[in-house]
């Protein structure tokens, strides 16, 4: 039984029922060719005939042409081939056709992908021009005004993927007529289909794009709407499937499929109608709120489909929220489906003016009109879930005190990074190279967990502690005096390996040490370890911090197990030693296929979760049915593999939801020598359910 909940419907859908049924009839009984014109091929034709005759009616398509192809990216390059090839010959015949190609800020890529790709092969050289949008994401009609006299080809969206911001079709039409444009237009009706209602012939709109997976049909198929005497050219040349227009044997399975949705949109017994979809998001927003204090909605509703909900949640990257979403069994995805795995910032949004973190942590909720209550439900269920996983992480405010962490912690694990060192027992802690990103998170973390900072120091001067000193309140004494290293003048002094006293921070058994290094001694590095008799021995020194490898100054004071912790970390090496060993990683991954044997074979391995620790305290399946895995997350690696070392022959098998994170942990333990360091390839994503370990 699964029990996932897909919200990401704008990416794309489940296929309904009836729409597999209708596939499987197409696939087995009816089989044939429609283009065949003995009685097996007729029987797939009136499949054909059948879908197109309900597309044209639900669509008033009227006279104009209606084919299928294989989704909406191939619909908009036909379209913009057709336009394209007839504004070429219409210049050609010394006919005025404009200067400019222009396409809405949001459109999904396709289009101004398709615009320049056909104006550069077709030789056109017109001018591609981006139509601005409003704070509320909707073209923004006076700039159409001013341009539309110049405009051969118009690009504009029936409603927006990431945003569900609904066009003002009727407003761009009027425009167009008043300045008496000839401009070919071309609406991308993708996410309209079953939402809005069309009449497209009614319209002057010249081309309209349908994709079928964004309304459950399958992936492979979309249709194509030519208005009447608007200008065609096919893509696709051959046999001379759908009448010319869209060569190659048709695919059947996915035009049945799709033909069983339109169908269903036609009797109007399948699907909810927008007063409850408007309900649905109405409750998915007051769990939003609920659970995630401070969240914004990057969508104005009244203005969009009631189907997509864009939100980002102060001190959140979409990141985070996607991972918290997805361990809790939600699917979800980040501003765009194409950024997400970069979490990139939206060009939606930041069309839209949003400030960046707004666009950069944006997170697309999105379902479809089959959702059902028991669903909403579930959802809602699960968003708490979420929250209270991210508020005992601290990661969002908390009215209840989170237990402490212990030890030490890299926030920011790709590119640059800051370190906390914290002692639960004491609830001191020492914050080395804060970086302006990691301010509030620091200050989360150490108000949740009720720490004190007794000190913020840098290994360059004048680094810059007063946005985090200012965040921290009381939770930092400010009446220390300090150098501009942020390092306390009157601290207590500890004899370093090398024979020099070096002044150092006492934080419960440990001490962090300073000391000078690196060129005309403007760096500093930070030595942590526990101190013996007022000495630190070189091999008591567990972390060594420092702005970049100072590895010469370091070696007369630390041991060849000391981790280096760099504050930039660009490679994801998390941290390193002195003299790193050859690097095994080739044998580094283990595939889900050889996880028993493995576990068979290695009873000592130790199973560990590097996912953040508000995705373990969000999952809704236990990872490992019937033995304990321990979570580590990556910002935790440092401390723990510094224990790790001294165990080397115990097997570290990480895992994570992708196997991404996980590789990189295993990465790193091989590279500080641990030979028996394995990633779970694939991660849970492949695994779930793990194999029960005997
Ligand atoms: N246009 C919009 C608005 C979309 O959302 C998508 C799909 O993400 C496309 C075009 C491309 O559709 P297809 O996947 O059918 O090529």
């Amino acid at each position: 039984m699964t029990t996932e909940i897909y919200l990401d419907s704008n990416a794309t859908s489940v296929v309904l029922p009836a729409a597999i049924a209708a596939a499987n009839d197409a696939m087995g009984r009816r089989y044939g060719n429609p283009s065949s014109t003995h009685a097996t091929g007729l029987k797939a034709k009136a499949i054909l005939d059948q879908a197109r005759a309900s597309a044209v009616r639900l669509l008033g398509v009227g006279n104009g042409r209606l084919m299928f192809n294989s989704g909406a990216t191939e619909g908009i390059q036909t379209a913009v081939l057709s336009a394209l090839v007839a504004l070429r010959e219409r210049r050609d015949a010394g006919e005025a056709i404009g200067s400019l190609l222009v396409y809405g800020a949001t459109e999904h890529k396709a289009v101004p992908e398709s615009l320049a790709h056909w104006n550069r092969l077709l030789g056109l050289n017109l001018t591609l021009h981006k139509l601005p949008v409003d704070h509320d994401g909707a073209h923004s009609l006076g700039a159409l005004r001013e341009v539309a006299p110049r405009a051969a080809m118009v690009c504009t969206m029936a409603a927006n993927n990431e945003t569900g911001v609904i066009s003002d079709l009727a407003g761009i039409e009027a425009v167009l007529a008043q300045t008496a444009s000839r401009a070919l237009w071309l609406v991308d009706c993708v996410q309209a289909l079953g939402k809005l209602k069309l009449d497209l012939s009614s319209t002057r709109i010249d081309y309209a794009p349908f994709s079928g997976h964004k309304l459950y049909a399958p992936k492979g198929i979309g249709m194509l709407y030519v208005r009447a005497g608007a200008p065609f050219t096919p893509l696709i040349m051959g046999g001379g499937q759908e009448g010319g227009q869209r060569s190659g044997t048709e695919n059947m399975a996915g035009i049945a499929a799709l033909g069983a949705v339109l169908a269903a949109l036609e009797r109007g017994d399948t699907f909810r109608g927008n007063a409850e979809l408007c309900a649905f998001r109405a409750r998915l927003a007051d769990s939003l709120r609920a659970a995630l204090p401070g969240v914004v909605f990057n969508n104005p509703f009244d203005k969009a489909l009631p189907t997509t909900l864009n939100f980002a949640v102060p001190g959140l990257s979409s990141r985070e929220l996607m991972d918290v979403f997805d361990a809790a069994e939600v699917r979800v995805s980040a501003g765009s489906a194409c950024s997400s795995s970069k979490a990139a910032p939206s060009y939606v949004l930041d069309a839209m003016g949003l400030p960046l973190w707004r666009s950069a942590g944006a997170i697309r909720m999105s379902f479809g009109p089959l959702a059902d209550e028991a669903t909403i439900d579930a959802a809602c269920a699960r968003i708490e879930r979420c929250g209270a996983a991210l508020r005992a992480s601290c990661l969002i405010p908390s009215e209840r005190g989170a237990v402490p962490h212990d030890g030490l912690v890299q926030l920011g694990v790709e590119g640059a990074c800051s370190w906390m060192v914290l002692d639960a027992g004491s609830r001191g802690c020492i914050v080395i190279d804060p970086l302006p990103d990691h301010v509030a998170r620091i200050e989360s973390y150490v108000r949740c967990q009720n720490y004190q900072v007794q000190a913020i120091v840098s290994t360059l001067p004048n680094a810059g502690r007063a946005m985090l000193i200012e965040a921290l309140g009381r939770h930092f004494n400010r009446h220390v005096d300090a150098d501009e290293y942020g390092w306390p003048l009157h601290a207590a002094t500890i004899a370093l390996a090398n024979g020099a006293s070096a002044p150092a921070i006492a934080l419960g058994g440990q001490a962090l040490a300073c000391m000078p290094c690196g060129a005309g001694d403007e760096l500093r590095a930070y030595l942590l370890g526990a101190p013996k008799d007022g000495r630190l021995p070189a091999a008591a020194v567990r972390f060594a911090f420092s702005a970049r490898p100072a590895q010469q100054a370091l070696a007369a004071v630390s041991a060849g197990r000391t981790l280096l912790c760099p504050t930039r970390d660009e490679h994801n090496q998390f941290c390193s030693i002195a003299e790193p060993v050859a690097t095994l990683a080739a044998d580094a991954q283990l595939d889900s296929a050889a996880l028993d044997a493995f576990l068979q074979a290695h009873p000592d391995a130790l199973l560990i979760d590097v996912r953040e620790p508000y995705e373990f305290a969000a999952a809704v399946t236990p990872a490992w049915a019937g033995r304990s895995a321990h979570s580590v997350p990556l910002s935790r690696l440092a401390d723990h593999a510094s224990v790790w070392l001294q165990a080397e022959q115990t097997p570290l098998l990480f895992f994570c939801r992708s196997g991404n994170r996980s590789l990189k942990a295993a990465h790193c333990m091989r590279r500080l020598g641990h030979r028996q360091a394995y990633s779970l390839n694939g991660g849970l994503a492949l695994a779930t359910p793990l194999p029960l370990a005997a």
